[in-house]
């Protein structure tokens, strides 16, 4: 009798289980714009499509899962743009994107120092030509005046 009873308690969670728990829908989320998705619940074991088509040139996308217990497949497809497919886990998921500017800045680039203008520069600093002096201020190297013919720095005494 008590063993009935036991079996069918065991029978009552198992069906309890089954119509219940195995039916909860968890919450697909999106951390940023650009994300589509079917649906925006699935159920625990469930495949996830998502797609991201808010692709900008020049531009590096990082995607994120806020869970470490869920990876996700990540492909490329010419009419939806990103695609991502994972397995629905047994809570909310949040899917997310980092973009950053790919186009490296170099500012070095816009700042040479020490170059002359009007290319007198010999690449050194030293005076082009016997009783020329440098500019301290711009560089340029052929002054022979009391200023300097390229930014009109008054020689130092
Ligand atoms: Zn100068």
């Amino acid at each position: 009798m008590k063993k009935s009873i036991f079996l069918f308690l065991t029978g009552v969670l198992l069906i309890m289980c089954l119509s219940g728990c195995g039916k909860t829908e968890y919450n697909l989320l999106y951390d940023g714009y650009g994300f589509e998705s079917k649906k925006t619940k699935y159920t625990a074991g469930e495949t996830v499509t998502v797609y991201y088509d808010l692709i900008a040139t020049d531009t590096d996308y990082s995607f994120f899962l806020d869970c470490d217990d869920v990876s996700f497949k990540q492909d490329y497809d010419n009419s939806h743009g990103f695609v991502f497919t994972f397995t629905m886990p047994d809570h909310d998921v949040t899917i997310g994107v980092k973009s950053r500017n790919s186009m490296e800045y170099d500012p070095g680039a816009m700042n040479g120092y020490g170059n002359n203008p009007d290319g007198a520069d010999d690449g050194t600093d030293a005076p082009a030509g016997k009783g020329m002096w440098v500019c301290p201020e711009c560089g340029y190297n052929a002054n022979t005046g009391g200023f300097c013919s390229n930014c009109g720095r008054k020689k130092d005494a």
